[in-house]
């Protein structure tokens, strides 16, 4: 739906820009037939969005970094920009080493994004690679805080897709997952389904939000031991002094933010 969405917007609006990924199939799907788009490869580990392919309903195949479809053209296009190893090449093959503040291999690839965003404005890797170091966080995401000998960081998770890797960005140390149901969540929490929570199996989890119970019986299913908490507070007193990783989704994100006092 999201995809048709942008294919018709880009549609109506021929002369957008677009910079979108070439590794994630509905991505290409809804950016491929305008004009002006720039390709970048940042890599897609979630897979379970784009089994199909959008335009004809048949399999689609990967190998390697490739993608193509079964039943028809739709394939990979050849990205001008590339995530490797811990830097980005750039259209003329110059690779630059990004070192970012943020965590995690999904952050390299948002910087891949930025910096082929940045050129089509006339700004060069050069100049933008600097920058990006000085991102620390963003609208409170990856923050850290510290409360009562406790290094809190923000991690915010709002599908199955980015739960993975908030697993991937965490430390091996006290977790508290906060899960909501209100408006901006969605009222079904039955996509914690399509979450797979083992990569927490030996860390100190904790639970909490209005949808905690529903979150208890995922973890139960998942074999995740685990310690439901009612408020932050609470959750503060009871981990251990030291990192306490927190990953919520939308409004627990924005309920937890506001207790730390609208942290940036
Ligand atoms: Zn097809």
């Amino acid at each position: 739906m999201m995809a048709q969405m942008w294919r018709t917007a880009l549609a109506a609006h021929p002369s957008v820009h677009v910079v979108a990924n070439a590794d994630d199939p509905m991505v290409v799907w809804a950016a491929i037939g305008t004009a002006h788009v720039v390709w970048f490869s940042a890599g897609q580990r979630w897979l379970d969005d784009s089994w199909v392919c959008p335009e004809c309903g048949s399999a689609i195949e990967r190998s390697g970094g490739d993608w193509w479809c079964t039943g028809c053209t739709l394939r990979r296009p050849q990205p001008q920009w590339v995530v490797e190893d811990d830097g980005v090449i750039d259209p003329k093959g110059d690779w630059h080493l990004v070192k970012l503040q943020l965590p995690g291999q999904v952050n390299l690839g948002n910087a891949a994004t930025a910096l082929a965003t940045a050129a089509e404005f006339g700004v060069r890797p050069l100049e933008a690679v600097p920058r990006l170091a000085t991102v620390a966080s963003v609208a409170g995401r990856y923050a850290q805080v510290e409360r009562d000998g406790r290094v809190i960081r923000l991690l915010l998770a709002k599908n199955p897709a980015s739960w993975l890797e908030a697993f991937d960005m965490a430390d091996e140390a006290p977790t508290l997952l906060s899960i909501n149901a209100r408006d901006p969540d969605g009222f079904d929490t039955s996509w914690l389904y399509d979450v797979d929570f083992a990569p927490l199996r030996g860390r100190p989890v904790l639970i909490t939000g209005d949808r905690a119970y529903d979150l208890a019986v995922r973890l139960e299913v998942n074999d995740v031991p685990f310690r439901h908490v009612r408020t932050f507070d609470e959750a503060i007193r009871t981990a251990p002094p030291g990192r306490l990783e927190v990953i919520a989704n939308y409004t627990a994100f924005q309920d937890i933010r506001a207790e730390l006092d609208r942290v940036n």
